[in-house]
């Protein structure tokens, strides 16, 4: 298949079009252009800082036209899953973007939580560490939105949730809501309508092409983020891209 039957593109947002206060170069150009000629445009994300809401509205702050029902987030698929359990009290070890978005499906977080939901968390203590830790042993379960290590801000990497996930780890497996769990892909095939054979899933994680190979999509991996030429080489197989791009600049060449 070549880059201009591809009708869909799903860009992953954090590290493939932006950092966290500011844009890749040349992503506000490309996702324009792709607009402008008729591509269908959607956008998914395991940060869980801010609501599909709230990220709708960051985006077109940096002139990325974008609306909350083209974005997928992994705090939304975690609120799916909550509500499809009949879950209605959790403790978050997260931030208001998380919170915000498990109150969509009215959970409730005042004492007596018997789940544990795990997104990124800036404020991540030993207080919140004991308190899952009590949840779990008491036989609740534990949802990580991300395995994602590092997030990016224009001044560099700082951690993303990997670091805590690790600490929570010790007390319970838990399970993955993020890419590329089978949880994400489910509810990516019910929130966009997608086409295996012309759509385009692009990011920067090795989750990232694993989500998209799995999904039975083309798979584009931009080396600007976590994905380095020697990760390709060691990846396993569901892990290969179709195309490794150096950057989204090559992508526009290639589409436009
Ligand atoms: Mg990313």
């Amino acid at each position: 298949m070549e880059f201009d039957e591809i009708r869909t593109f799903f860009f992953d947002i954090e590290k493939t079009l932006t950092r966290w206060d500011d844009t890749v170069i040349g992503a506000e150009d490309l996702i324009m252009s792709l607009r402008e000629s008729g591509k269908k445009v959607r956008f998914h994300t395991d940060n869980t800082l801010l609501t599909r809401k709230k990220y709708a509205e960051k985006l077109r702050g940096i002139d990325i036209e974008a609306s909350e029902e083209e974005i997928l987030t992994s705090g939304y698929v975690t609120a799916q899953l909550l509500a499809e359990r009949d879950v209605n009290k959790a403790y978050v070890v997260g931030e208001e973007g998380l919170i915000n978005e498990l109150e969509e499906e009215d959970i409730d977080f005042s004492e007596g939580a018997e789940n544990v939901v795990v997104g990124l968390d800036r404020q991540f203590n030993y207080n919140k560490l004991r308190r899952a830790q009590n949840i779990v042993e008491d036989g609740g379960n534990m949802y990580f939105c991300s395995t994602e290590k590092t997030f990016r801000r224009s001044s560099g990497d700082r951690p993303h949730q990997l670091p805590a996930n690790r600490a929570l780890e010790v007390f319970s497996e838990g399970e993955l809501t993020g890419k590329p769990s089978d949880y994400f892909r489910r509810a990516f095939k019910d929130y966009f309508s997608y086409y295996p054979g012309n759509g385009l899933f692009i990011g920067d994680r090795l989750a990232d092409i694993e989500t998209g190979n799995r999904l039975g999509l083309k798979t584009a991996a931009v080396l600007t983020g976590e994905i380095s030429e020697q990760k390709l080489k060691n990846a396993d197989e569901i892990q290969r891209p179709d195309f490794a791009l150096s950057s989204l600049a090559k992508l526009r060449r290639r589409v436009l």
